[in-house]
């Protein structure tokens, strides 16, 4: 189990549901450039970047899909090559072994069930091999049709400092989140507290006195 920021919120800050929008409100100005970090054009490199992204940094992924979306345009050409040639061209992102087989089961069921387009359901998206609930909700979210919260290691962390859930568990959280905030701003969520988390509120040492919303935090430090 990661390590737990529950404990941290013991401040006084009001109820979570009169919090919930000023919080989104002041960092979306804090982070209007807030968006996903992934490199793409279209919902197959879109899918096949969150697959990546697994283990890995965005940049690295960004990095090996640079040239891998040149050789890989369609879901048949990740079927066309060996397994091994796949694995050598997507090894820097880690797991290679593991994700060169995802993605082909992946593309084998994309051209038998989805006629090669990737569906943008949720319960489509996790049927794919390999596909875990946050990729699915990720890719769905991106293509316009979000039905869930992505929970990441900094929606999680953020979501317990802030107050908005006690849970621990990704899928408990999720939970707790789509009942709180705005369905609008599902797709954004996400994103405004991955960046406020990497810039700001650092595990390790959070900038609360920096932060704008450290008089709505149970967690402020200041
Ligand atoms: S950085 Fe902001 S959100 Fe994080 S604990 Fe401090 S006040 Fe709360």
């Amino acid at each position: 189990m990661p390590r737990s920021f529950v404990a941290e919120a013991r401040k006084r800050v009001g109820p979570k549901k009169q919090r919930i929008r000023p919080v989104i409100e002041r960092l979306a100005v804090e982070h209007a450039d807030a968006a996903i970090a992934l490199k793409f054009a279209g919902p197959l490199e879109l899918l096949v970047s969150v697959m990546l992204s697994a283990q890995t940094t965005d940049v690295n992924v960004n990095k090996v899909t640079q040239t891998l979306f040149l050789k890989y345009r369609r879901p048949e050409d990740y079927l066309a090559v060996p397994q091994e040639e796949l694995e050598r061209d997507i090894f820097a992102t880690g797991f290679y072994r593991q994700k060169a087989r995802s993605l082909r089961g992946t593309m084998q069921m994309l051209l038998d069930e989805f006629e090669g387009e990737v569906p943008q359901t949720l319960n489509e998206l996790i049927r794919l091999p390999g596909v875990a609930r946050k990729t699915a909700n990720v890719v769905s979210s991106e293509l316009g049709n979000p039905e869930g919260i992505v929970v990441d290691t900094h929606v999680r962390r953020l979501s317990q400092r802030l107050g908005f859930t006690k849970q621990e568990d990704p899928v408990k959280i999720e939970r707790d989140l789509v009942r709180l905030v705005p369905r609008d701003d599902w797709p954004r969520f996400p994103h405004l507290m991955i960046w406020h988390g990497r810039r700001v509120c650092i595990a390790r040492r959070p900038l609360c006195e920096d932060c704008v919303v450290n008089d709505l935090c149970p967690s402020s430090r200041v």
